[in-house]
């Protein structure tokens, strides 16, 4: 087989590296005569993963004192759910910034549990980018603010972050965490699900302030709460065990790379390709998002004609690029171009892009 270039937004490309080192691992981790997936998650082996995922994590995102790192089941879909569980206490109002599917998603199941008001909602002009400091209406006192910092279906990202006052910003940082530096500060939880930019399907990370844990309330169910998940290290009940193993590989290969900013540099030159092949191309290619929102991790465009769109996606797929269709609820293309994507792979969708507008257009 040829080489595949991956463009599936999630779950995602891995790093070969680390899929070569689980693979390795995978019938004897560390001379133990078995694998990490039949061991006890209480064992030496899968603690010492455990503690060093943590770890890496708070390094990479400079977050070493005030923050924990916790990792949850469930996806970020449950995070919609245990935000407001933690946060929103009854007669409260907690605000919701919707710039695309995810957001949208976030804020009505948070509307099942409480009190919600959308602060901004750039529904009217398609979901093409983040609202305006301007358009930012907050209620008076939120309960937090919450953002999904990339949109992964609309690919629409967050370029600066809203001011918010001394309401806890919370974002869902799912299909961009880890792919470029930030003040990570800024936020009192962030929550990610691992299958774009971490690692497989089955965790989800969060971090959350010190502060936020001792507020977070105190009723919901064990497993939505935070605290819970604080208190014992993340091992309250068995963890996905395989799935922490591969994301401490993936974290210890960003950074081998460089940390935050070389993965920014990798995005940014990847993302220019692709980018530059969309706004050369005479308007064949119409870009979803406005330019100054557009996402470094998915990439989503329109050609003239379903037709085209069909066509495209089935040429791409013929040529060893897999993954390029639009979402079903937007349709057109969408190319993800997650941490572990290598150049070669979006400059070759890049000269097809090329190629296929000049043939077709
Ligand atoms: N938020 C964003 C931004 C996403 O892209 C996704 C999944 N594509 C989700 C939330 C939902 O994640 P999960 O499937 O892990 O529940």
């Amino acid at each position: 087989m040829g080489a595949i270039y991956n463009f599936n937004a999630g779950p995602a490309v891995l790093p070969p590296t680390v899929l070569q080192q689980a693979q390795a691992e995978l019938r004897d981790y560390q001379g133990r005569g078995m694998s990490i997936l039949e061991m006890s998650h209480r064992s030496k082996e899968y603690e010492a993963i455990n503690a060093q995922a943590e770890q890496r994590l708070m390094a990479l995102l400079g977050l070493e004192g005030g923050y924990r790192a916790l990792f949850v089941q469930g996806g970020a879909s449950t995070q919609f759910a245990m935000v407001p569980l933690n946060f929103l206490a009854s007669g409260a109002t907690a605000d919701y910034l919707i710039t695309g599917s995810w957001s949208e998603k976030a804020r009505d199941e948070a509307q099942r549990l409480g009190h919600i008001h959308s602060a901004a909602d750039t529904a009217a002009d398609g979901y093409r980018r983040t609202p305006n400091p301007e358009e930012i209406r907050l209620s008076a006192d939120p309960a937090y603010v919450h953002l999904t910092s990339n949109e992964t279906i609309h690919g629409v990202q967050w370029q600066r972050w809203p001011e918010v006052g001394a309401a806890p910003l919370i974002a869902d940082m799912s299909s961009d965490i880890l792919s470029r530096p930030l003040d990570a500060r800024t936020f009192a939880l962030i929550y990610a699900g691992a299958q774009k930019n971490l690692g497989p399907a089955g965790v989800t990370v969060v971090l959350i302030r010190d502060d936020m844990l001792e507020r977070a309330a105190k009723t919901p169910p064990s497993m939505l709460r935070y605290s819970v998940y604080a208190k014992n290290n993340s091992l309250y009940n068995t963890p996905p065990v395989f799935a922490v193993y591969l994301l401490n590989l993936v974290l210890g290969w960003i950074g081998e790379q460089g940390g935050l900013a070389a993965m920014e540099r990798r995005n940014s030159a990847k993302a220019a390709a692709v980018y530059a092949a969309i706004d050369g191309s005479a308007s064949f290619y119409r870009g979803h998002a406005a330019p100054d929102s557009r996402s470094a991790m998915n990439v989503t465009f329109r050609l003239p004609t379903p037709e085209l769109e069909a066509r495209f996606v089935t040429e791409a797929t013929a040529a060893g690029m897999v993954g390029l269709a639009g979402h079903r609820s937007v349709g057109g293309a969408r190319a993800s171009l997650y941490n572990a994507l290598d150049q070669p792979a979006a400059d070759a969708l890049a000269a097809f892009m090329i190629e296929f507008a000049r043939v077709n257009g």
